[in-house]
């Protein structure tokens, strides 16, 4: 275990286990929002910041976040305005970000291979002023995506439902794109600006194998990132080999062995309750049959209109008359 000794290691180790913790956090809003590949498309981006940052002489790290939440906010815009050629806007900004970062590297005077680095993790290149950064806007990250945590996911999993409940939709799709934004910088140092949006999805992809719910998909996905994230840096550092890529196939290694029990699990469920979403019309049935009480404009329940129906706000849950029963989603 002599390698531990060095400082480089150490300082590569606490960057790798923030790195793990703080990814697959914000992934898991990424996934609630069916935006897997945001993280890629800012991690392109942020070539160009590395690249800014060589060119000027400056920190690589502080130019990479700076360019990497300009991109992100630019690509929330895009997504938001944009009609059909949004995914065409999002693919030119990703190629402008790999293509831009090699030019101005080149205008640099430095060579390709000098971004391998960032592009791949690397753990002899985290300093003692990058690992502050690294520490400075991990724990930022961790402290708001735990924090917000109820609304972020209020807002992934509904927008429309979000909005009508009075939250800044807008705001915290921005602020998710801008957390997504500083942990591609985060982890540009140990998984790299290429792999880092899989150490996002995978491992929630990973925790939503053995659990639905939110709470521990969110706990459970940090739990694989963080250990993804620590054992493929010590690896990578025995066999000599980069970092970033050993994490991601130690967590894509994870999926590939829950998958069995995943599937297990699916299958009890399918046949503990065969039926789930007629019992719960069931059961709101029953509990409206109770209370005497039929939904209506001036009922005194909130009423949010939703799609084709009007949903009703109700102890704490929400649900709509279909028919003669109630749905609630
Ligand atoms: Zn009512
Ligand atoms: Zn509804
Ligand atoms: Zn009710």
């Amino acid at each position: 275990m002599s390698l531990l000794s060095y400082q480089f290691m150490q300082y590569a180790l606490v960057a790798a286990l923030l790195t793990g913790l703080a990814a697959p956090a914000v992934g898991t809003f990424l996934v609630q929002r069916r935006l897997s590949l945001l993280g890629d498309g800012i991690g392109h981006i942020a070539v160009t910041g590395v690249a800014l940052g060589l060119l000027t002489g400056t920190s690589p790290t502080l130019a990479a976040v700076l360019v990497a939440i300009a991109g992100a906010v630019v690509i929330e815009v895009i997504r938001t305005y944009g009609r059909s050629g949004g995914d065409v806007a999002l693919a030119l900004i990703f190629y402008g970000g790999i293509a831009g970062g090699v030019l101005l590297t080149g205008l640099a005077g430095q060579g390709p291979n000098v971004l391998y680095a960032y592009l791949f993790g690397s753990i002899t290149t985290v300093s003692g002023t990058d690992l502050l950064v690294t520490v400075i806007l991990a724990v930022s990250v961790l402290v708001i995506a735990l924090g917000l945590a109820p609304r972020l996911f209020a807002v992934a999993q509904d927008p429309e439902f979000a909005r009508a409940a009075g939250l800044r939709v807008g705001f915290y799709n921005i602020l998710v794109s801008a957390m997504a934004a500083v942990t591609v910088t985060v982890a540009m140092r140990t998984v790299g600006l290429l792999l880092v949006s899989a150490l996002m999805v995978v491992p929630v992809a990973t925790a939503q194998q053995l659990s639905r719910g939110f709470r521990a998909t969110l706990a459970g996905a940090m739990v694989l990132g963080c250990i993804a994230s620590v054992a493929g840096l010590l690896i990578s550092a025995y066999v000599d080999v980069a970092p970033g890529a050993t994490i991601v196939l130690l967590t894509l290694a994870g999926f590939g062995l829950t998958w069995p029990v995943g599937a297990v699990i699916r299958r009890r469920r399918r046949i503990a309750s065969p039926f789930p979403a007629d019992e719960v019309a069931e059961a709101y049935e029953r509990a409206h049959a109770a209370e005497d009480h039929e939904h209506g404009p001036d009922c005194g329940h909130r009423a949010v209109p939703h799609g084709d129906h009007v949903d009703y706000l109700h102890d704490g849950h929400r649900h709509a008359p279909h028919g003669a029963h109630y749905d609630e989603h």
